[in-house]
């Protein structure tokens, strides 16, 4: 069974794509938290940021790039970026995810 973000990055689920290359693509998420926020995904469906291996280092520093590029595109300066690992973190998407927020002051630490 394809991820959902999968089937966003293959275009059967809509989505507002702010930024795709080979490897990685970024589209605003649906229920934003902030007002800028973007999830940049890898093509590749990895489940979670404890699954990744060291053969996928390349591929996981590639979404750090993609997002210093969509938040320029976006117009930040400051913003957080945020990967939930496992429910208990809030995951829910079990496809690896680095969420871009942006827009307003945020405060440390998380909820
Ligand atoms: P996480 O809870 O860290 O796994 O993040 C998953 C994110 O995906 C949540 O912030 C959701 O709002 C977002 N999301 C779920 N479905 C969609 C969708 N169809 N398009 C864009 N974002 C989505």
């Amino acid at each position: 069974m394809p991820t959902l973000f999968e089937r966003i990055a293959s275009g059967e689920i809509p989505a507002d794509v702010v930024y795709e290359d080979d490897d990685a693509i970024a589209f605003r998420d649906l229920a934003p938290v902030a007002p800028v926020h973007v999830l940049v995904v890898p093509r590749r469906p990895i489940p979670r940021a404890d699954a990744v291996e060291p053969a996928d280092e390349a591929l996981v520093g590639h979404l750090f790039t993609v997002a210093r590029r969509v938040a320029e595109s976006e117009g930040l300066a400051d913003y957080r970026l945020v990967v939930n690992n496992g429910e208990g973190a809030g995951q829910s998407v079990f496809h690896l995810h680095v969420h871009l927020l942006g827009g307003r002051a945020m405060t440390w630490p998380p909820g």
